[in-house]
């Protein structure tokens, strides 16, 4: 039973969609709850399509600042 021998490293290395089955190519996936640990994100996900379940990882790589809040936030330009 190799099959059941999966060792955690082994990540597909095209797997840049996320939104595919990584067993089969279908688009047919749900994914599951998000678990957040040390900046990595992992979802658990299935194929309907084939029945598998896999993790996707994502990887912390940064943020960025969408705004700057609203607190002490004068109108600038109107000097
Ligand atoms: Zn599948």
């Amino acid at each position: 039973m190799p099959d059941q021998n999966i060792p955690a490293t082994d990540l597909q290395p095209d797997g840049n969609d996320d939104s595919i089955c990584p067993k089969c190519g279908d688009s047919d996936i749900t994914g599951g709850s998000v678990d957040i640990e040390d900046g990595t994100a992992l979802q658990r996900c299935s194929c309907a399509a084939c029945g598998a379940s896999w993790t996707n990882v994502y990887d912390f790589v940064g943020s960025y600042l969408d705004s700057d809040g609203e607190a002490g936030g004068e109108s600038d330009g109107t000097v």
